[in-house]
């Protein structure tokens, strides 16, 4: 740290993303990426339309996207805001509407960066604790009269809460804006966007990074009341007006226009979710359930820290944290099929090793 810092952040602890090693090859189940490429049409969108066009700006507004997305949703383009990546979103999301008077409430053992935005803009902010199996209990977030964060599925556990139970945490804040992040959504969970047109504070986030295969592309948006977009809208252009580049807006509407496709992936990843936990119960591991294309499991014999060191000995990554409550678990990617068999005879040997 330079003496030049502002107070403010010096003793700021910034967010750790997972490990993206570029000198080696491993077989990369740590960051929920797709094991699939873009669709094709994704491709030729980005080398004919666009690379030549690099030397002008993108659309500020990103008229085109939005309403195709506006589109693909049954929403109006007014209810659309798009983010470079999610994590762009949940900046803008604890810069605009949260601060001393309106603090924020999210699960203690959720998704790394809620806590850092908190940190970031030095709000107060509850770390509310999951009840028994990292089970997220709504009533901890009716009437709590604080904006409220919730991804859901659930980082890194997987599990899931309902639209009925979401429902009742929004309705029962209506001061208050209550944000899921569906960056999980499309793995066989039931989106709340629905709600969208009944509730005013009702934010949905998603994710061009998982299920789109887009996770280097950096897209996110949120759909939501068109006075919380307008919202967003003015901390955006207070910001960074030209947030998303031309490449990513013009792949993203051929995703878009190629739907069937992710869904077809989607599908993959579901049975090879199925599988994977299948496999790991018969070698003694325990998993919770999981509605999103990772799993958060155990090993009874062997510590979480032990499985990771050893998978990544052996090429594979995984993700481990040390905080003490989770210490136990790792978080795996649901890749290939090809991949998870070669997850599992890791893991087999490890355990015929250190078990
Ligand atoms: N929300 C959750 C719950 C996540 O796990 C992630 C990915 N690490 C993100 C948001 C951010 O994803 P991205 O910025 O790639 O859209």
């Amino acid at each position: 740290m330079s003496k030049f810092i502002s107070k403010r952040f010096d003793t700021l602890e910034a967010y750790v993303p997972g490990e993206q090693p570029q000198d080696m090859q491993y077989v990369k189940l740590n960051t929920n990426e797709s094991p699939f490429p873009p669709a094709p049409a994704v491709l030729e969108a980005v080398n004919a339309a666009e690379i030549n066009h690099l030397n002008l700006y993108p659309d500020p507004e990103g008229k085109v996207l939005r309403e195709t997305l506006a589109k693909h949703y049954g929403v109006k383009l007014e209810n659309v805001f798009l983010a470079n990546g999610s994590d762009e979103l949940l900046n803008f999301f604890f810069m605009t509407f949260c601060d001393e008077e309106k603090p924020v409430a999210f699960p203690a053992v959720s998704y790394g960066f809620y806590p850092v935005y908190a940190n970031l803009y030095r709000l107060p902010y509850d770390a509310i604790p999951l009840r028994e199996d990292f089970r997220l209990e709504p009533e901890d977030y009716c009437g709590i009269g604080k904006n409220v964060v919730i991804a859901n599925p659930n980082a890194p556990t997987g599990r899931i809460i309902s639209v009925d139970e979401i429902e009742k945490i929004v309705k029962s804040n209506p001061n208050h804006v209550v944000m899921i992040d569906e960056a999980y959504i499309d793995f066989g969970g039931e989106s709340c966007l629905p709600l969208v047109e009944k509730y005013e504070n009702l934010l949905v986030c998603q994710t061009f990074s998982k299920f789109r295969s887009l996770a280097g592309g950096r897209l996110g948006f949120a759909i939501g009341s068109p006075a919380l977009i307008e919202d967003l809208d003015k901390i955006k252009y207070s910001t960074n007006s030209y947030n998303i580049n031309r490449l990513t807006m013009a792949a993203a509407v051929a995703t878009i226009e190629n739907d069937e496709y992710y869904v077809n992936n989607s599908r993959i990843i579901q049975a090879n979710r199925a599988y994977t936990v299948e496999e790991l119960g018969k070698l003694g591991f325990e998993t919770l359930p999981s509605k999103a294309n990772f799993i958060f499991t155990r090993c009874k014999t062997v510590d979480g820290g032990t499985i990771y060191r050893e998978l990544k000995a052996k090429g594979v990554l995984v993700r481990h944290w040390d905080k003490p409550e989770i210490a136990d678990w790792c978080r795996v990617t649901i890749g290939s099929r090809e991949q998870m068999d070669v997850l599992l005879e890791k893991v087999r040997e490890i355990l015929k090793e250190v078990g």
